[in-house]
């Protein structure tokens, strides 16, 4: 026995399947250390990058002959304003594609643009526009999104709740309970229409068309009315260079919170 090696010994057969085992041991391993290497990579993906963008359907209300409501300011001014704004912030970010439902001083009907954001597939729609009022008392925000029933209802109501308190957050004045209403529009039988708004604690499901812009979405889409064009310090506060870019950043930190992203380079 002596100078030799045990394993001479060994038969032929047990020798081989300690090879087999040693063999298949590492094969473990290297199975081991490609999957944590690939789950690695992807973790390190999701976290940093959105390799594919997010696209926001953003609807500026009115445009071109269609000025909106008159005020102190026209409607379609805020609108535009505020879009730019909110345009520029997305882009600045670099994780959005910003798909507008229409150019500068373009009308286009919102049928047209409700079917451009049915195309675009967007990720959520944000359609901006303004309140009116005989009473230049009036005053406040207010968002609509896809009511009971509707399409996307659920995260059309939690985006228009992170939009609402955001807008809360810069010293809008909520309307109603909590800022978010839900839009119908009611025709009688003369085949005139009007528009029926409800408060948000009023769930019961209507067979009422909703808004243009929020009808058939395939994202949570909501309808903004940012401040009272008609009230000369909701203007002052939200309808102006600065309240429209306040206004755009309050947006653009509640698109943020519904996607659960973090806001970038703010
Ligand atoms: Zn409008």
């Amino acid at each position: 026995m002596k100078g030799k090696n045990w394993r001479e010994y060994e038969p032929a057969k047990k020798q081989k399947n300690r090879r087999r085992r040693r063999k298949g041991g590492f094969l473990k391993k290297l199975i081991l250390a490609i999957l944590l290497f690939v789950l690695g990579y992807v973790g390190y993906q999701i976290y940093f990058h959105h390799s594919k963008p997010y696209i926001v359907g953003l609807d500026a209300g009115h445009g071109g002959i269609d000025i909106g409501a008159e005020g102190v300011i026209n409607e379609v001014e805020l609108t535009e304003r505020t879009a730019a704004k909110l345009t520029e912030l997305l882009k600045a970010d670099g994780r959005f594609r910003v798909v507008q439902s229409r150019d500068e001083g373009e009308a286009k009907s919102v049928t047209d643009r409700n079917h451009l954001f049915k195309r675009a597939r967007p990720d959520l729609v944000i359609s901006l526009h303004a309140n009116a009022s005989e009473d230049s008392q009036a005053f406040g925000f207010e968002c609509y999104p896809s009511p009971p029933g509707k399409e996307n209802h659920d995260k059309s109501l939690k985006f228009a709740q992170y939009i609402a308190k955001e807008m809360e957050g810069i010293g809008a004045r909520l309307r109603g309970t909590d800022g978010v209403r839900f839009g119908y529009y009611v025709s009688d039988e003369e085949g005139n229409t009007s528009k029926l708004l409800l408060d948000s604690s009023d769930t019961q499901v209507y067979d009422y068309d909703t808004f243009g812009m929020l009808k058939n979405m395939k994202c949570p889409a909501v309808l903004v009315e940012q401040c009272f064009v008609t009230n000369q310090q909701d203007v002052e506060e939200f309808g102006l260079e600065e309240g429209c870019a306040k206004s755009a950043q309050a947006y653009y930190r509640a698109i943020c919170k519904y996607l659960a992203i973090n806001e970038e380079k703010k």
